[in-house]
């Protein structure tokens, strides 16, 4: 797997603002933010995207969710809640090929569901 800038920055040659580190995965807010809250947690096993997930990663992934959700406490929006988003490939939306949960978090985000359960 050819080297991508999340690469970069957990060896530090570019800055980020990191709210987590530890020796499994790294976590810092989306330098284009979506929402009031929005950070990253990545593995620092660079693993392209979901498709490239294997059984021996199965541990690492869910404890990108469990950091996730330690960080949102954190920052104060676990209880109001927050949105888990992995982009996999071009039709997914997906621009850097090293796996991050996106977690996005701070108002009411938009949902189709959640929109029509607002209509009724
Ligand atoms: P995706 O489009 O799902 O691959 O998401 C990649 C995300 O990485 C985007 O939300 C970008 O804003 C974010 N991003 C790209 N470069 C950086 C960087 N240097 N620091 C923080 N976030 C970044």
């Amino acid at each position: 797997m050819s080297e991508t800038i999340f690469t970069k920055i957990i060896n530090k040659q570019i800055p980020a603002d990191i709210l987590f580190e530890d020796d499994r995965v790294l976590a810092f807010k989306d330098i284009s933010p979506q929402a009031p809250v929005h950070f990253l947690v990545i593995p620092k096993k660079p693993i392209a995207t979901t498709n490239d997930i294997q059984a021996e990663d199965e541990a690492v992934v869910g404890y990108m969710h469990r950091i996730a959700a330690r960080i949102a406490a954190e920052l104060g929006v676990a209880g109001d809640g927050f949105r888990t988003v992995m982009n996999c490939n071009a039709h997914g939306g997906q621009t850097v090929y090293h796996i991050h949960l996106h977690v996005l978090a701070g108002k009411p985000l938009g949902w189709p569901p959640y929109q029509e359960r607002l209509k009724e």
